[in-house]
């Protein structure tokens, strides 16, 4: 097989929670564009509208609606998929939420408790439902949305439980990774610096930060999601096949310094 040859994943089928938006509809399209096809998570329709509208470049895109944080629904969707003709071979855990600059001792129990709902519970129910399945073919690729705010804490602005939730999504990403690598089932990760979605910059507060952040970063830029997918999209294809329990940081060299 060519090396591009390695990254082609017809025949196979993906999942993308929240793959309906920002980086989420780019690991749609990344994974569709190598022939996947798509099943797309979203909480509502009309937040997968822009996934379905990559119909229009003859993609193979589906969405179930359905919350991360809800285990059943999650089980439900997996066995769904496990009984068709098509059974999901390749997950990715995108789903995931941000905090806008609450300081630590003004955390609400709520708040607290919202974040490792979604950040962490969710990546957790939905590898469990499909990793079951993936374990009875013996084979599968599981690639998580973690951050680089797993691994340092940033600045100006304080995130303590977002930090938290993201460094559990990678030991997480390890666990599964060692405990599932006899059944065949890659597990990795990507770090992300800043990404230009709405979870950054659709946040106002973050006009003053933005130039610290920069100057923080080797290459002095943000991100685009599409340059997340692309490390996604690799993880996910056999192009990674030697690959696991990796996180692999996708951030211009934010945490060299
Ligand atoms: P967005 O907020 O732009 O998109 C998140 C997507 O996830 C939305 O489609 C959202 O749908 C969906 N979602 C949120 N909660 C749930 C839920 N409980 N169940 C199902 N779907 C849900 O985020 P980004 O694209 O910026 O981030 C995607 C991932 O990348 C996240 O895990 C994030 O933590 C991570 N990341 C992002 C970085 C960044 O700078 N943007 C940096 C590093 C990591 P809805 O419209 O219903 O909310």
């Amino acid at each position: 097989m060519s090396y591009q040859e390695k990254f082609r994943l017809d025949g196979e089928r993906a999942v993308v929670t929240g793959g309906g938006r920002a980086i989420g509809l780019c690991c749609t399209e990344a994974l569709a564009e190598a022939g996947a096809a798509v099943v797309v998570i979203e909480r509502s329709e009309a937040d997968a509208r822009q996934a379905l509208a990559l119909r229009d470049k003859g993609y193979d895109i589906e969405v179930r609606v359905g919350d991360v944080t809800d285990a059943g629904r999650m089980d439900a969707i997996a066995n769904e998929l496990a009984g068709g003709a098509r059974p999901a071979t390749i997950l990715v855990n995108n789903a995931g939420i941000g905090q806008n600059g609450i300081a630590a001792e003004d955390l609400t129990d709520a708040d607290w408790l919202r974040m490792m709902d979604v950040n962490l519970n969710g990546v957790f129910w939905c590898s469990r439902a499909f990793g079951r399945h993936m374990i009875s073919m013996k084979r599968g690729a599981i690639v998580n949305l973690g951050s680089m705010s797993g691994h340092i804490c940033n600045r100006p602005q304080p995130q303590t439980a977002y930090n938290v939730s993201k460094a559990a999504v990678h030991h997480l990403t390890r666990s599964l990774a060692a405990e599932w690598a006899q059944h065949g089932i890659r597990v990795n990760a990507v770090a992300p610096t800043y990404i230009e979605t709405p979870m950054v910059v659709a946040v106002e507060a973050n006009r003053e930060r933005i130039p610290i952040w920069l100057a923080d970063t080797p290459m002095g830029r943000m991100g685009t999601p599409e340059e997340v997918a692309s490390a996604v999209l690799f993880l996910a294809s056999g192009a990674a096949s030697l690959m696991t329990g990796a996180i692999v940081n996708v951030d211009a060299g934010f945490t060299c310094w």
